[in-house]
């Protein structure tokens, strides 16, 4: 994909996501990786005001937040970066303030499998990360490690992130984990509710391979 297309793709997701309700004000920010480099979305700007050239793109092999473009990237362009290197898989990154993942990640409650859609992410449940600053290196490191063997997770008192191969995989992902969130938070709210196996999530997983969300994963 050109950098143009991408650039557009990335800008056609931000504004999704915001009149979706997963994203709201400048609160979130999306990459996605152009061979050795990543495209990131600015510091600071809404979805609304949010065009194709203002995206920085920075160096995959770097770590001093060198940059090539109009306006700062996003705050939290060390995650970005880290994910990028730390997971090969990964072509598109997605972080949301969503409503109901960041109300679990304020309880710090990881999600289990209620829901057989728990398979896209990889594992019997979606881990919620340890806690650090906003646009830290700590932050980063909480992040990569409650990624790992996933395709998502909570961010403690912040958020949630997704990866994917493409833009439209991390961005279905982001629905699917804040549906499996919202799910979470009123099955809590009557007392608790049956969670799937291990058995049962890969029976599911066999499933996919087939299913039409295949369509989006390469
Ligand atoms: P940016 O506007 O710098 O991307 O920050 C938004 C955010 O969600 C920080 O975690
Ligand atoms: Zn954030």
């Amino acid at each position: 994909m050109s950098d143009q297309a991408l650039r557009d793709e990335i800008v056609n997701a931000a504004r999704a996501l915001d009149a979706s309700g997963l994203n709201r004000g400048s609160s979130g920010n999306i990459s996605a990786r152009l061979g050795d480099a990543l495209l990131v979305t600015p510091s600071g700007v809404p979805a609304s005001r949010l065009e194709p050239q203002m995206l920085a793109r920075m160096p995959l092999d770097r770590d001093d937040g060198v940059y090539e473009g109009p306006m700062k990237p996003s705050s939290e362009w060390r995650f970005h970066l880290d994910l990028m290197r730390a997971r090969p898989e990964f072509h598109a990154l997605v972080h949301t303030h969503a409503p109901f993942s960041t109300i679990l990640s304020i309880a710090r409650k990881p999600i289990p499998a209620v829901h057989y859609m728990m398979a896209a992410f990889g594992g019997p449940e979606i881990r919620c990360s340890g806690y650090a600053t906003y646009g830290t290196a700590a932050l980063s490191a909480e992040v990569v490690a409650a990624m790992e063997g996933r395709a998502g997770c909570l961010m403690a008192n912040h958020g949630m992130i997704v990866g994917g191969p493409n833009l439209t995989r991390a961005t279905w992902l982001a629905h699917e984990l804040e549906a499996l969130a919202h799910q979470y938070y009123h099955v809590l709210h009557i007392g608790g509710g049956h969670i799937l196996t291990e058995a049962e999530l890969a029976d599911t997983a066999r499933g996919f391979a087939s299913y039409g969300v295949q369509a989006a994963k390469t």
